[in-house]
């Protein structure tokens, strides 16, 4: 495998943490041993997040092209256009998102705090229009770039989740490589890696990262979509192509690719009360903080497998945290006690 051909922008402080989670492992039973590896800790660029690593990988490609412009797209509450816009300030170009209202949520200032708050006060110009959920292309994000060229700009398109852009997969291949030096710092190796998945890059390029340490299979995807087959086509479709640029050297099998549909409910961007007692405990235990979207449903995930026993007694969990706490300054009302 070959990663180290790719250049490399840095936006992230280097490797993440990973942090012993004593308390949380207690509470579950204490008899599977959990540890979270900190990327929503990466950055000191706007709370930082997966997305980062991705970009990393993305931001050369961009600056090659001559574009003067980030286009990108995602929700309301996105992780992932913040990102993009922090991006677009620390490297000096402008920046358009399209925000959609994916989530059927309803909550007075939805759409003025946590991630679009932190979006448009980093000078992106953030454009809420009414579509619905879909991680694949958008007509909005098409018509986003048209209007950067009518303009008289350059824009450089950045997909929803920064997943199906050819170099998406690739920074989280390099967490694979950066989890097995740390393992070898720490003196043991995990048993399974919890990561939520959505768009699929962030799962995919694991996958990868992992297949060339035979143990992809150990990387267990808690979908967040709710529209699992999507996305599980989607990051068969990211695994092929990353597996390919890396020079992977084998194909991946279906087996290797594993992701658990069970807590996505009841929609994308919606938590349950279960998802909703997951974030508790995280922060209650750890002072780890997960957000209803996406991090709270991997932990939920994380919690009832170790629960049903379906993560052996004696494993060693790596619970990747992806980022994702601005969006609950959107969601204050479930938390008002707590
Ligand atoms: C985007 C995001 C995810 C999902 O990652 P994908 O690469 O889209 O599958 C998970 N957690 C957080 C906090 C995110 O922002």
């Amino acid at each position: 495998m070959n990663l180290s051909k790719f250049e490399r922008y840095p936006l992230t402080f280097g490797p993440t943490p990973i942090e012993h989670l004593p308390r949380l492992s207690e509470a579950l039973g204490g008899k599977v041993d959990i540890y979270a590896k900190r990327d929503d800790c990466n950055s000191g660029l706007a709370f930082g997040g997966n997305k980062l690593r991705k970009l990393e990988y993305i931001v050369p490609d961009a600056i090659a092209s001559g574009a003067d412009t980030l286009v990108s797209i995602g929700g309301v509450q996105s992780n992932h256009t913040r990102m993009v816009a922090a991006t677009a300030a620390k490297i000096g170009m402008k920046c358009v998102v399209v925000q959609e209202k994916w989530v059927p949520h309803y909550d007075a200032v939805y759409d003025r705090v946590g991630n679009i708050l932190l979006t448009r006060l980093m000078g992106a110009d953030s454009r809420l229009v009414e579509d619905g959920f879909d991680i694949g292309i958008r007509q909005s994000w098409e018509d986003a770039m048209q209007s950067v060229r009518d303009a008289g700009g350059t824009p450089y398109g950045i997909p929803a989740g920064a997943s199906v852009h050819k170099y998406g997969g690739l920074g989280y291949v390099r967490f694979a490589e950066e989890v097995k030096q740390q393992e070898e710092e720490l003196g043991f190796t995990f048993d399974y890696i919890i990561v939520c998945v959505v768009t699929g890059s962030t799962q995919a390029g694991m996958i990868v990262g992992f297949a060339d340490q035979n143990r992809a299979d150990r990387v267990i995807g808690i979908d967040a979509s709710g529209t699992v087959d999507q996305t599980r086509a989607q990051v068969r479709q990211i695994v092929d192509n990353t597996a390919s640029l890396v020079e992977l050297g084998r194909a991946v099998r279906d087996d290797e690719i594993v992701i658990n549909p069970d807590y996505a409910y009841p929609a994308y961007g919606v938590p349950s009360e279960e998802t909703n007692d997951a974030i508790r405990l995280a922060a209650k235990t750890e002072a780890m903080i997960t957000d209803p979207v996406y991090e709270g449903k991997s932990m939920q995930g994380m919690i009832d497998l170790v629960k049903l026993g379906k993560i052996p007694a004696g494993s060693k969990v790596l619970y990747a945290h992806l980022g994702g706490a601005p969006a609950l300054n959107g969601y204050s009302y479930y938390y008002k006690d707590g």
